[in-house]
């Protein structure tokens, strides 16, 4: 049993989606997480990996929430290769496909919703997402 489950925080838009209160377009689902899709996609794909539970930020996390953040990441792969941008090598050796993984946290890291959330953002360029490609 998942201790740490359960707590869901009134009018949090994310607990909310977690509960199926409020409809989104779920692309994977199981006890501790849930992904959906973002509702203002900045590429092709665009999917927001959440916890169930609430936390308001990755700031709130401590080494007790690593094996949660580690599941939100691992699941990045996946999610990926089900949506078409993971990270392929040609017979020479080059990569080709990607994605951007992101946890923007407080006003200053451009948090707007305060339920943590991991962006697997990815496909064809161009996209409108804010962030230095290169530093
Ligand atoms: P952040 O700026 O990291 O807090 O990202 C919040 C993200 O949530 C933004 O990319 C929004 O487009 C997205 N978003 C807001 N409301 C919804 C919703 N109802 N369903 C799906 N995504 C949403
Ligand atoms: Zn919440």
């Amino acid at each position: 049993m998942l201790s740490h489950l359960g707590a869901v925080v009134d009018n949090c838009l994310f607990c909310k989606i977690a509960q199926k209160q409020i409809p989104s377009s779920i692309v994977y689902e199981d006890e501790e997480l849930m992904v959906f899709k973002d509702i203002r996609p900045a590429a092709p794909v665009h999917l927001l990996v959440i916890p169930k539970t609430h936390i308001s930020t990755l700031s709130d996390c401590t080494a007790g929430h690593a094996p949660l953040l580690g599941r939100m990441l691992a699941l990045a792969p996946r999610l990926a290769e089900e949506h078409g941008c993971a990270v392929t090598f040609n017979d020479d050796g080059e990569p080709s496909g990607g994605y951007k993984t992101l946890v923007n946290s407080g006003p200053d890291g451009g948090q707007e919703i305060y339920h943590l959330h991991l962006h697997v953002i990815g496909g064809p360029h161009p996209w409108k997402v804010e962030v230095a490609r290169h530093g």
